[in-house]
């Protein structure tokens, strides 16, 4: 017997019509890149986001068409999550930090037919502009004062577009499960692939999303998105701040520690989404500035945090707010697991609480994980058992845009996600590392991220990374790099020392080098390939020179 309930398809369009009804007045603030800061609202952004539907449907996008764009965190970049998406048409999310190759061929591979971009992108638009045979225009996201100069035969200007249009398009209805944002993984190893998200997978994520047990954003809230609008849709924040009406503050292409603070502390803002070397960055200038700056209005009461795992010295530094560790990737929408407490944490002491929070969470409504072994067979959820961690969920990957990388799901549709995970009684999953990232010593494993984890607890490091170096012996052993903080360092044998009673003896770096900059992938991990290369020489040296 069929239930006898409405099939309204669940689109992303509902979101923005919902916004606009009942929470037009909410703010939208934004750090422009000509400068100002930007105000709008939801009302305004859907208005915005309708007479962009007219343009983009003047230009002839339709259905299943590819759009992209090369921009920051700003009040347009919202509304062409909307605009776009609202048509029907499919918007491509480019990270402007990849190499040019890069972006290259996933303009190619993706097919756009049109480039939206934000000034700062200009050059490498020229550049890149007659190399993508789809490209029918390039749209510049500013107004005609401030018009870059670009040699295109097809150059538009997103504010001439959007004044020559009406604010009242339709919204149509269509299948929930058509396409609405494609986000390319970085492709450490290999061609970048296409993660193409559905309405109805992004719809979904945005309830656990808003949920109070997920990252409880509500009405009351104002909060900064540092995670770009290209990282895996923002972590789905913009789509829940328009579900419940939240107030978003978008940080433009400013995203130094005095950036933040000075737009937190205006925007008043509660909660604040980004990768942790964002967060050092913030936190460890408020610490430097703390003489100088007004906290009595800070608000900050929560950080999500998660790209990378958050290390316990960043989970005690956040001036009072709570850091809400996350695990997902751009395969998973990205929300997969949440380090929400339970009840039975709340009496705990504030460093076995930390020992809690440093873990990836526990999986959310949606998202159902697993652990196995190399031939695929299910591992306990006992904590000590280390495994292939493996998803499932309406809001995980079927498979890459184009068929890229073949079959990616195994028979019960679980979905590898390439990271090594522990997963306790609870539920609780602590990564381990990336498969590729493993320290493999005389076939045992070490743990990267407890090895780095561990050497930024020191009061002097600013960052670390833990890698695993081609020796003679024992196949592979850990060599640690570190960044001290401004004006301070810390010695080979100094870390050492520190870093004995907290991992085990083997466990010990094989040796620790300081360096200035650690290198980073466009979407702020540590670049350990880039890294593993430039130091596979380093321990077969020092072994034949008698050093290690
Ligand atoms: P990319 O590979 O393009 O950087 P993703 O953001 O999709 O894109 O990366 C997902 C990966 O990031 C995960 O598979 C995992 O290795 C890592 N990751 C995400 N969140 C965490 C976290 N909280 N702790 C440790 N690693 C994390």
């Amino acid at each position: 017997m069929q239930g006898l309930m409405q099939k309204t398809p669940l689109l992303l369009s509902s979101l923005i019509t919902h916004a606009a009804e009942n929470h037009a007045k909410a703010e939208i603030v934004g750090q422009s890149v000509e400068g100002p800061i930007v105000r709008t609202s939801w009302g305004e952004v859907a208005a915005r986001a309708g007479r962009l539907a007219g343009a983009l449907t003047r230009l002839g996008v339709g259905a299943g068409d590819r759009v992209a764009t090369l921009a920051w965190n700003t009040p347009r970049h919202l509304e062409l999550y909307f605009g776009v998406t609202g048509i029907g048409a499919v918007l491509h999310t480019v990270n402007p930090r990849l190499f040019a190759p890069q972006i290259e061929y996933m303009l190619r591979h993706a097919e756009d037919g049109y480039l939206f971009f934000d000034l700062s992108f200009t050059d490498l638009v020229a550049e890149l502009a007659p190399k993508i045979p789809s490209l029918r225009g390039l749209i510049a996201l500013t107004d005609r004062a401030h018009m870059p100069t670009l040699d295109h035969p097809n150059l538009l200007c997103y504010e001439d577009l959007l004044a020559a249009e009406s604010e009242a398009h339709p919204w149509p209805l269509f299948d929930e499960n058509a396409a609405s944002i494609l986000c390319y993984t970085s492709g450490t190893t290999g061609n970048p692939k296409g993660v193409l998200y559905s309405h109805r997978a992004l719809l979904l994520h945005s309830f656990c999303a808003a949920a109070a047990d997920g990252l409880a954003v509500s009405c009351l809230d104002s909060g900064l998105l540092v995670v770009p609008l290209f990282h895996a849709n923002a972590w789905g924040l913009p789509f829940a701040a328009a579900m419940v009406g939240a107030k978003l503050v978008l940080p433009g292409p400013r995203l130094d520690g005095a950036s933040l603070f000075s737009l937190m502390q205006a925007e008043r803002c509660t909660f604040a989404a980004g990768v942790p070397t964002v967060w050092f960055g913030l936190f460890d200038y408020i610490d430097r500035n703390r003489a100088a700056l007004d906290l009595s209005t800070f608000r900050l009461d929560r950080v999500l945090c998660g790209g990378s795992a958050a290390p316990r010295a960043l989970i005690n530094e956040t001036f009072g707010a709570f850091l809400l560790h996350a695990w997902g990737m751009t395969e998973t929408s990205p929300i997969a697991t949440l380090g929400r407490l339970l009840p039975k944490h709340l009496g705990l002491d504030r460093e076995a609480r930390y020992d809690i929070q440093a873990k990836q969470g526990r999986p959310v409504y949606g998202v159902e994980v697993c652990i196995t072994d190399p031939e695929g067979r299910r591992l306990p959820r006992d904590g000590k058992a280390v495994g292939h961690l493996r998803v499932r969920g309406p809001w995980v990957t079927a498979g890459y845009f184009k068929g890229e990388g073949g079959i990616v799901l195994d028979d019960g549709n679980w979905f590898d996600t390439g990271d090594v995970a522990t997963i306790d009684e609870d539920g609780y999953v602590t990564l381990t590392d990336r498969a590729k990232d493993i320290i493999k010593s005389g076939g045992e494993w070490i743990s990267s991220i407890d090895l780095e984890n561990a050497a930024v607890g020191h009061p002097d490091v600013l960052e670390a990374a833990a890698i695993g170096v081609p020796h003679p012996k024992w196949v592979e052993r850990p060599l640690l790099l570190i960044r001290c903080k401004e004006g301070v360092s810390v010695t080979r044998q100094a870390m050492l020392d520190f870093l004995a009673d907290k991992v085990a003896r083997w466990w010990l770096p094989d040796d620790v080098i300081t360096v200035d900059e650690l290198p980073h992938t466009a979407t702020g991990k540590l670049s350990k390939v880039s890294l593993r290369k430039t130091y596979a020489d380093h321990l077969r040296k020092a072994v034949s020179d008698g050093l290690a």
